[in-house]
């Protein structure tokens, strides 16, 4: 079902009104790693929409190397993320761990993200197939092309075909940068899958000086958007704040973004 061969045309997912994929406008998301608190994510929402994202993302289940780590709000962390988007009406996007939660997301969150770590969780992707709502699939850290699609596949076989792909960066021998930003993935994936991709420029990076360069970059390799980490106090986030942008970089990423869109 991922494979381009048997559906000629690129897919275009709908979130909540959203339209991603196909030549419409590139899809900007942005948002703070994790959800902090009803004012923060409430705030960073505002910032987010008045410089042109037009979904808010933020983690309220937090998938944390170290298990003494800020592991997320949890439910309170999805009802903050409920009502940022009734102030400002932006669909929002946060990272669902286990089948156990998938009530929850579905009735409340617009587009579900299955995090690098989980790439492979064949059982919650078996489980997210059987629901109706849109899913962002991220690449495993060390995950091939082809694996990535097999998981996509594990999704649509089950009867959801709303699959987004999303680059965030891969394992390799380079220190310098947190993961190496695998853009080749994006002309590579749109020959062999009609899925649409968006790239996550923070994740791959790591550090918030390397996003801009990387986020107009895919969009001229043909990405259909980006998923950007933003925070209005990027020295004081609970997490990946070396990596996210201040709301007015976020703003300029987009209008560069904009004009580099206009043409490819
Ligand atoms: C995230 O988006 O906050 C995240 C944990 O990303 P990844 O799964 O790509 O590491
Ligand atoms: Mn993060």
């Amino acid at each position: 079902k991922v494979n381009r061969l048997f559906h000629p045309e690129d897919s275009i997912i709908d979130v909540a009104g959203i339209k991603v994929g196909g030549k419409e406008n590139i899809v900007v998301i942005g948002g703070p790693c994790s959800v902090e608190g009803q004012e923060q994510i409430t705030e960073i929402a505002k910032e987010v929409k008045a410089a042109g994202g037009v979904m808010l993302r933020g983690g309220a289940y937090k998938p944390r190397t170290s298990p003494y780590a800020f592991q997320g709000m949890g439910s309170e962390g999805i009802k903050c993320m409920v009502n940022a988007r009734k102030a400002t009406g932006l669909p929002i996007v946060s990272e669902i761990m286990s089948i156990d939660k998938i009530d929850e997301f579905v009735e409340n969150v617009d587009l579900i993200q299955v995090g690098a770590r989980n790439m492979q969780n064949f059982d919650l992707l078996k489980a997210l197939g059987k629901i109706n709502k849109p899913i962002l699939l991220k690449r495993g850290l060390s995950n091939t092309i082809e694996e990535w699609l097999m998981s996509a596949e594990y999704i649509m076989a089950g009867g959801n075909e709303n699959v987004i792909l999303c680059e965030r960066g891969i394992r390799t021998f380079e220190k310098y940068t947190r993961n190496t930003l695998d853009l080749s993935v994006v002309p590579i994936v749109k020959k062999k899958s009609h899925l649409p991709i968006i790239i996550d420029p923070s994740h791959a990076t790591g550090d918030w000086e390397l996003v801009e360069s990387m986020s107009l970059a895919a969009i001229a390799a043909g990405a259909d958007g980006l998923i950007i980490e933003v925070h209005n106090c990027p020295e004081c986030a609970w997490s990946d704040g070396m990596q996210s942008l201040k709301p007015e970089r976020f703003a300029e990423v987009i209008r560069k973004g904009r004009a580099i869109a206009q043409v490819i």
